[in-house]
């Protein structure tokens, strides 16, 4: 009786410490470090926010503007002349989703989120 029990804890210890790795990998993976800035279908930059500069890029598509600044090892859309104002309004790129502004067929998006959907 005493070694079905030691067998129990044990599975239940490999059980527990199983389901804490699965939720380390699922939520604590560290965010991908690259941006891709992409015009029309044209990549113009991959950068990596936390090692740049704080700075403004101008993207120019059709005579239209849009301004990206990097601050601080984030990234959003400060100003843009575009009639929806959408990407301004999405905010940072921190929650992974992408800044993207369809009139102006600008978009922003962390460079994993292309790749297939495999790793979830
Ligand atoms: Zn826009």
């Amino acid at each position: 009786m005493k070694t079905k029990r030691i067998l129990f804890i044990l599975a239940a210890a490999v059980f527990l410490i199983s389901g804490i790795i699965s939720v380390y990998l699922l939520f604590l993976r560290p965010k991908p470090e690259k941006v891709r800035i992409t015009s029309d279908g044209e990549t113009l930059y991959v950068l990596e926010p936390a090692r740049e500069e704080d700075r403004l890029i101008t993207v120019e598509y059709e005579g239209r503007e849009n301004v990206i600044e990097i601050k601080d090892g984030r990234v959003h859309m400060l100003k843009a002349d575009c009639p929806d104002h959408i990407c301004i309004e999405t905010g940072w790129l921190d929650n992974g989703l992408p800044i993207i502004c369809l009139p102006n067929r600008l978009v922003i998006e962390y460079e994993d989120g292309r790749t297939d959907a495999a790793a979830g």
